[in-house]
């Protein structure tokens, strides 16, 4: 069983409503079986809902309580993506996953890059690092 992020088959999850369908990803895992999450919605955040980034780090830093989430208009969403990525975690846990394709860059899924301070980073998101302490094995949806 594998959990995907959500937007990347195709549900419109994403901050402005929209998705980023990957006929690839839904191919492998089909033949696989899957879960869609989305942890930003699991942890009770809107669609659409403003763009949020890590404040100046990345998800180990902010699962380690080092540093915060917020939006565009600089309210403070730690507590809904922690909540949301426990609720998501739990999910996996039930499924037996071993592993998980998502989605770059998200402040939530990133695996090799996430988004901090609203740019680009090398670095895990929120949910993928609380997956990596799990020890379930977490994929880029560039390279799965
Ligand atoms: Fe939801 Fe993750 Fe996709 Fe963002 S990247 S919309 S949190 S599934």
């Amino acid at each position: 069983m594998i959990i995907v992020s959500a937007c990347l088959v195709g549900i419109n999850c994403r901050y402005d409503g929209s998705n980023t369908i990957n006929d690839e990803i839904i191919k492998k895992v089909k033949a696989e079986g899957f879960i869609p999450v989305c942890p930003e919605q699991l942890g009770g955040l809107p669609t659409p809902r403003p763009a949020a980034s890590i404040q100046n780090g990345t998800g180990e830093e902010v699962v380690a309580g080092k540093v915060k989430v917020v939006d565009v208009n600089e309210k403070d969403l730690t507590k809904e993506f922690l909540k949301g990525a426990r609720e998501a975690l739990k999910i996996a846990r039930l499924a037996g996953a071993k592993k998980a394709i998502l989605k770059e860059n998200s402040p939530s899924c990133g695996v090799k890059f996430t988004n901090s301070s609203f740019k680009k980073i090398n670095g895990p998101g929120v949910f993928t690092s609380m997956l990596r302490i799990e020890g379930i094995k977490t994929f880029s949806e560039y390279n799965f």
